[in-house]
């Protein structure tokens, strides 16, 4: 059974490649991103906490989160493997996560790491813009109304470039202890995710061989 956890800066395709991997090897996809909006949707004292916590904009702590993803990965039948995406973050979680694996006879697995410099990954994620409206992202466009709903189209403050390179340095702090950990114990792999999707994905697959 393949278990795999995908991780790298945002901006570097690791969704889609999450997504690839998962058709290909039929794996249960764990979007930890969604998974949290779907647990915010519900009417259980847990989802309107997060909800709360999401709607003043602060993380949903380490301990929330790990709770959902074990409660997730318990929910997979027990032949099928799983791929987890935008979990860990940090080596807080990363040290839950090795704990929940055991448990759930999960502990051999693959860490896939997409590796985006710093440049591209700037590159890639300035001039996004969001509707106004309806909340539809647009990636590098020239556009100044949404085609999906004619609203006004504006660059957040999220994705403005001293926002983005602050958050990658807090991205680069988070994961070299990650990259280490993963690295010493021997289910590292590393990518580049410079180039396209399908040399990325051929490049994943020759190197979980
Ligand atoms: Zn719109």
């Amino acid at each position: 059974m393949l278990n795999l956890i995908i991780f790298g800066p945002q901006g570097a395709g690791k969704g889609t490649q999450a997504q690839l991997l998962a058709k290909e090897f039929n794996l249960e996809w764990i979007e930890t991103g969604r998974l949290l909006r779907e647990k915010a949707g519900d009417r259980t004292k847990l989802g309107e906490k997060i909800g709360r916590l999401q709607n003043q904009g602060v993380l949903v702590p380490d301990e929330i989160v790990a709770q959902i993803i074990e409660e997730k990965i318990k929910k997979v039948p027990k032949n099928k493997g799983i791929i987890l995406d935008g979990y860990p973050r940090n080596i807080r979680q990363l040290e839950s996560l090795e704990k929940i694996l055991r448990e759930t006879n999960r502990a051999k697995y693959k860490a896939i790491f997409v590796n985006v410099s710093k440049e591209v990954t700037l590159e890639r994620l300035s001039g996004r813009k969001t509707c106004s409206k309806c909340g539809k992202i647009f990636s590098k466009t020239d556009l100044e109304v949404c085609d999906a709903c004619g609203g006004k189209l504006i660059v957040r403050e999220d994705d403005r470039p001293e926002a983005i390179e602050k958050r990658l340095e807090v991205y680069h702090k988070e994961t070299e202890p990650m990259l280490r950990f993963y690295r010493k114990k021997g289910v590292l792999v590393e990518v580049n995710g410079e180039g396209p999707v399908e040399e990325v994905y051929r490049d994943i697959i020759k190197n979980l061989k």
